[in-house]
């Protein structure tokens, strides 16, 4: 059937090197634009690494190959009619009328796991094209989503239903043997996948709550407002008492390999979290090439869990492509949009040399970051404080952002200074946005130390004006005051040179221990010690002092805070983690009342069992989103619920470019959080941070429930790629 322009088989062997695949080989496979259609490509690993032809995919995924036979056998029409052998026949036939048919039958086949949604690409006659892989064979189907109405919906089903019945297919012209109805299509199908009744609906626009019944199909909303009582559905949600509102994007997450570990992402999915922007601050899961490693936080669970060789094991990824397919592989609840992390680009050409790049790197670079875009990232990402991102220069930054600009891909910037040099940092990343073009994100806006404060309104009014001069910048934030990181990132410079074992020397001399006791002295105020507060450690006798601020452990242990903080990193071999209050509360709520400014939790997956639940995270991991929306039902911002719940959906959809993502509106995918306004609350503290967010009742994820009290474990989540 290789002749169809839009059916494109797998080869059964490499394309460039045409060594035949093995039963289970990985290959990438890959579809160019071609005069009367699509060309594929299926290469072997190597013959990918070695590809030189710079020709740019139309769309490309790694796959498994598996050995014909058996499966294909499986796949051909035996005496029944089914979803699968009508696609089939109707993708040969290439009629346009029967477009909206072979699209339904394709999401009929996705839900039931039999095709697997590769990429989409917008379409320039109007619609998506859906590029899917038969999961038994490799298969490639080219179906083109032409975004059906509701009313469009109900015709194209008959039609569906026609064609399975017993001769349907013959009656649209072809010689096929009489069909057997499918059996959920001869009971007839529902009006509904899924129906909400009684909500209250809070759009995403920032327009008024109002009642509104809510009705899926085929991952997508397909009525809303009210839908009559016979209307039939599959499950029916009972949403009294609740509002009903657009899932919520977290712009800022660290889940990269947690959505590996823990693919039902509680601790998100329990707020009402549908989408994750990923591959932050600079740190990103792939590309994983040259020196490049992986944040070393993301195996250190698994390893305090017991497993052996944790990154081998869990993490075998290497390209974008491949850590893509592999979370396809394994599913994952939440919709994923990932970043490509600067550190990672720079450490895989020039390993973590403290310098500035070469021409020659930084056009390595932007080459790897284009080839990850079209691999299906979204943009890039930088920290700026962190190692090796610390050591660019501007052009290096400049000249990625240019090429993700090409691909209209955003650019998310931890700044290189959130504090005393902030408003350089920030002249910085608006010159790149405006010789670029390039979109920006600016991650965890703040003026961090008190006596950074006072420049808020001068850094608020620097962003508007580039805005206002036709920039497309954004900023996120979190909705607390206090940030977290290691205790003993606050020892003096001097003593923290060379590692830890010469660190931990100095503290137990008595002399240089007392000159750090007499620096920090001179240095802080004895109350700026009631904003330092421990978080996770490590030797036993230590654990009870989690949450407690070290003003209040030095009185307990009779000495000065500066003293306590000495004898505490000693007794816990600096291995202490610390919360710091170093941010105003008065500035959060002035930066919240910028109207572009959303909320991301800068907090990867946590659950309270398993592996993700030993640690002792800030508590923005569990409560981000339950704070913020609370803060605004109670007032506390400079504007209600329905703005608050258009920052958590609708703004970020657009800044990130989000198609159908973030609105609740007949036609878009149907991303849905359930709460009831009484009972939100956070429920994690410093003290004690696994405890969900409360209130939340349902999460629904491209039409699918992915947590309704409990975690459904259908893991619903797609790959999106946003372009602006
Ligand atoms: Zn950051
Ligand atoms: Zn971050």
């Amino acid at each position: 059937m290789s002749h169809e322009w839009n059916i494109r088989p797998r080869g059964r062997s490499c394309t460039a090197c045409s060594t035949p695949f093995a039963d289970g080989q990985e290959c990438v496979s890959a579809l160019f634009e071609a005069a009367n259609g699509y060309d594929r490509s299926d290469l072997c690993l190597p013959c990918w690494e070695r590809r030189t032809d710079g020709g740019t995919p139309f769309s490309l995924w790694q796959g498994v190959f598996t050995a014909p036979g058996e499966a294909r056998a499986k796949a051909e029409p035996l005496h029944r009619e089914t979803a699968e052998t009508l696609l089939r026949r109707l993708v040969a036939l290439e009629d346009p009328a029967n477009l909206n048919v072979v699209y339904v039958l394709a999401v009929m086949l996705e839900r039931k796991r039999i095709l697997v949604e590769r990429d989409t690409k917008p379409h320039e006659g109007g619609g998506i094209l859906r590029i899917y892989e038969h999961r038994p064979t490799g298969d490639t189907f080219i179906v083109l989503d032409p975004q059906l109405k509701l009313d469009e919906v109900g015709e194209v089903q008959r039609q569906v239903i026609e064609l399975l019945s017993p001769g349907g297919f013959a009656g649209a012209g072809s010689a096929a043997p009489a069909a057997q109805p499918a059996p959920e299509v001869a009971r007839g199908r529902p009006d509904f996948d899924l129906l909400l009744r009684g909500g209250q609906v809070v759009d995403g626009t920032g327009a008024p709550a109002r009642p509104a019944d809510v009705g899926i199909r085929y991952g997508r909303i397909v009525a809303l407002g009210t839908i009559p009582a016979e209307a039939t559905c599959e499950t029916r949600l009972d949403v009294a008492g609740c509002l009903v509102t657009p899932g919520f994007i977290d712009t800022h997450s660290h889940s990269d390999a947690y959505l590996v570990v823990e693919p039902d992402a509680p601790s998100k999915i329990r707020q009402g979290v549908t989408t994750e922007v990923v591959g932050q601050c600079g740190c990103s899961a792939a590309p994983l090439l040259g020196a490049a490693r992986h944040a070393s936080d993301w195996f250190a669970h698994l390893q305090a869990a017991g497993l052996e060789d944790a990154t081998a094991d869990n993490f075998p990824w290497r390209s974008m492509a491949a850590y893509r397919h592999h979370l396809a592989a394994n599913g994952h609840a939440p919709n994923v949009v990932a970043l490509v992390g600067h550190n990672l680009l720079r450490a895989g050409v020039m390993g973590y040399a403290g310098r500035a790049a070469t021409d020659d790197e930084t056009r390595e670079m932007a080459r790897r970051l284009e080839q990850a875009l079209d691999e299906g990232a979204s943009g890039f990402s930088t920290g700026l404080i962190y190692v090796p991102g610390r050591f660019s220069a501007p052009e290096e930054i400049q000249a990625l952002a240019r090429a993700a600009a090409a691909r209209k891909g955003i650019y998310a910037t931890h700044m290189r200074s959130e504090g005393d040099r902030i408003e350089e940092a920030l002249a910085e990343v608006l010159g790149i946005a405006r010789t670029t073009g390039v979109r920006v994100q600016i991650s965890h806006l703040k003026t961090a130390g008190k006596a950074n404060w006072g420049k808020l309104e001068g850094v608020l009014g620097q962003i508007n004006a580039a805005r206002a001069a036709g920039c497309e910048v954004h900023a996120d934030r979190y909705p607390y005051c206090v940030s977290a990181t290691s205790l003993d990132s606050r020892l003096p410079g001097w003593a923290q040179a060379d590692g830890n074992a010469a660190i931990l020397a100095r503290l137990r001399d008595p002399r240089s221990a007392a000159r750090v006791v007499r620096e920090l002295s001179a240095g802080t105020t004895p109350d700026s010690w009631e904003q330092v507060i421990i978080g996770g450690t490590t030797a036993p006798e230590l654990a009870r002092f989690r949450g407690a601020t070290l003003a209040a452990i030095a009185r307990e242990w009779r000495c000065t805070p500066p003293e306590a903080f000495v004898k505490f990193l000693v007794a816990d071999q600096l291995h202490t983690d610390a919360f710091f209050a170093s941010m105003s509360e008065e500035n959060l709520r002035r930066i919240y009342s910028e109207p572009w400014v959303m909320v991301g939790s800068d907090a990867s997956i946590r659950a309270t069992t398993g592996p993700l639940s030993q640690d002792f995270p800030h508590p923005r991991t569990y409560g981000t989103f339950a704070r913020f929306l609370r803060m605004a039902l109670d007032g506390a911002l400079s504007f209600g619920i329905e703005e608050a719940v258009r920052r958590l959906t609708l703004l970020p959809a657009q800044a990130f470019g989000l198609e159908g993502r973030g609105q609740l509106v007949e036609g878009a995918w149907a991303d849905l959080a359930v709460l009831d306004p009484a009972a939100l609350r956070e429920t994690s503290t410093f003290a004690d941070p696994h405890h969900y967010a409360e209130g939340f009742r349902c999460t629904l994820v491209n039409g699918q429930i992915a947590f309704n009290g409990r975690e459904s474990q259908q893991r619903p989540g797609q790959w999106l790629v946003g372009r602006g």
